[in-house]
């Protein structure tokens, strides 16, 4: 197992990373302050590991809350039914508030335990690789609403991540590889050398090897404790975790939401990203090839869908091109292993990138 320490101060919180964690009590029960304790899940998961969680629990009062699974359901709706499960079952300010499952769940028992009573624990044991390496670590949680994604919601800290290495076992192989942009993604902006030991273990995170993966895990949750910890709030650092994904979610809106999967997006966009960086001469065609071969290998999308236009990119850009220059900013490479958030490139550097070829 290893540990690391996200440093906020007084909110400060230990993530645990290693294989059979599930089971593992003494892990737990440091951060459980009443008997109370409410496992939210969904109805994916909770076959799974609901159990062996439970066990772990045994000696506390234990509320499963099982949601319904999907992205469609993260909304007040949802919400409701985790307030209604508290509330029925009597559940006081110290019960505890453990969300086991992908960032869905993540987000939504995390904004369940922001609000309960004011705020009450809680607990992350994200099982998806995307929730473990991103969406468990620095304190965003949240609902959608209609009219946008995540547009609801509170940063809220846990007091633990729980992570289980074990439960990738069980994940699709597609959400596995989304998970994989964002480890990727973790090298290109912030730790170069992550980045040839990606390439030299891609085999080994693929097949499910647990020490690989607990490294790899570390390392992304490393890299994103380091830029949450500088930037809590998102005032500045933080948006470079958000290579990629200008032009990623371009892609998700155009599809529609479900069509790709968000890190699938990321990876097509990512190498959007790469090309303009080549563009402007920050990178090397080499370097942007290496990275391209690194996602590709990761099991990813590197061609963005071949039915978007530019104009397309623009329109989800949400860029009227008029009020285009000096608005558009962008998480762009000033070197491998260096990102940098800027406005400031040339109008047709951008065009030549969204009309680029990437077959
Ligand atoms: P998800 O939670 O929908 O999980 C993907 C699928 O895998 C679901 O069907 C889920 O039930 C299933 N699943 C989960 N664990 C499993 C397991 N061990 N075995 C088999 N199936 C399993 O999706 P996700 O990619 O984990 O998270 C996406 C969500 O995270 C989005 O809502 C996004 O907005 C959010 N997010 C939040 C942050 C943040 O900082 N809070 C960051 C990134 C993403
Ligand atoms: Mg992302």
């Amino acid at each position: 197992m290893r540990t690391l320490q996200v440093d906020l101060g007084e909110r400060s919180y230990p993530i645990h990373i290693g294989s059979g964690l599930l089971s593992r009590p003494e892990l737990f029960t440091p951060h459980i302050a009443g008997r109370q304790v409410a496992i939210v899940t969904n109805e994916t998961v909770a076959p799974l590991y609901l159990e062996r969680l439970s066990n772990t629990l045994q000696g506390y009062s234990v509320l499963p809350v099982i949601l319904p699974d999907g992205e469609a359901h993260k909304n007040w709706e949802t919400l409701q039914l985790i307030f209604d499960a508290l509330l029925t079952a009597r559940h006081d300010r110290r019960t505890t508030v453990i969300a086991l499952g992908g960032g869905v769940i993540g987000d939504m028992a995390g904004f369940a335990a922001a609000c309960y009573q004011r705020g009450v624990d809680f607990i992350q044991v994200p099982t998806t690789l995307l929730s473990q390496v991103d969406s468990s670590v620095g304190g965003k949680t949240g609902i959608n609403h209609p009219l946008g994604k995540n547009m609801v919601g509170a940063f809220y800290q846990p007091k633990a991540v729980i992570i289980d290495t074990d439960t990738l076992g069980t994940l699709p192989p597609r959400e596995l590889s989304a998970g994989l942009a964002e480890v990727i993604k973790y090298g290109l902006i912030c730790d170069k050398p992550f980045l040839p030991w990606l390439s030299s273990q891609m085999s080994a995170l693929r097949g499910l090897d647990a020490v690989a993966l607990t490294e790899a895990i570390e390392r992304s949750c490393a890299a994103k404790a380091r830029v949450v910890g500088v930037d809590e709030r998102e005032s500045g650092l933080r948006a470079i975790l958000n290579l990629g994904h200008t032009f990623g979610h371009a892609i998700e809106t155009h599809q529609g939401y479900g069509v790709w999967l968000h890190g699938e997006a990321v990876g097509a966009g990512t190498v959007m990203a790469l090309e303009m960086s080549r563009r402007l001469g920050w990178i090397s065609v080499a370097e942007r090839d290496d990275a391209i071969r690194l996602l590709r290998r990761a099991g990813l999308p590197v061609v963005p869908p071949v039915e978007m236009a530019p104009e397309h990119f623009l329109e989800h850009m949400a860029v009227d091109k008029k009020v285009l220059d000096g608005q558009l900013r962008l998480v762009l490479l000033r070197q491998i292993g260096e990102a940098v958030v800027t406005a400031e490139f040339p109008r047709e550097v951008l065009d030549a990138t969204l009309s680029t070829d990437y077959r």
